[in-house]
């Protein structure tokens, strides 16, 4: 069989590639079937501390990626809106109360995205083992 990670011919029975020492023993015969690499969790994660949705598009989920980014952009919409109302039904107080909770939902759609493109990597990989060839 071929190794998944480097693609080098290696034994049927081995447990790792002599050539890149990348375990091989779980991917059985579907090793055979691609050269393509898994995914780093942390290269991606990474990417996805940094730019907004970049995690899911390291992952092969371009789209995904996109939307998650364009939502954090338009996001200021609503979150403006429930200042404003705030603001206006509540006074000042539950304008600045809202500014907090605006924050929480700022760093709450944050810490998800990043979350979410982890999952996405480790779905990424999980087929990569299982079939051999990427999940999209
Ligand atoms: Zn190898």
């Amino acid at each position: 069989m071929y190794c998944h990670n480097c693609g080098n011919a290696i034994d049927d029975d081995a447990n790792h590639c002599k050539h890149c020492g990348q375990p091989v023993k779980n991917y059985g015969r579907y090793a055979t079937f691609t050269n393509l690499r898994e995914k780093e969790v942390g290269v991606g994660l990474i990417i996805a501390l940094l730019v907004i949705g970049g995690g899911q598009m390291y992952a092969g989920k371009i789209a995904r990626g996109f939307i998650i980014l364009l939502a954090w952009v338009f996001l200021f919409i609503p979150v403006l809106a429930l200042i404003i109302i705030s603001d206006v039904v509540a006074g000042p107080y539950g304008g600045a109360f809202a500014v907090i909770a605006a924050f929480v939902i700022y760093i709450g759609y944050w810490v998800w995205s990043i979350y979410d493109a982890k999952i996405t990597i480790e779905r990424y990989n999980e087929a990569l083992r299982n079939t051999g060839r990427p999940p999209w």
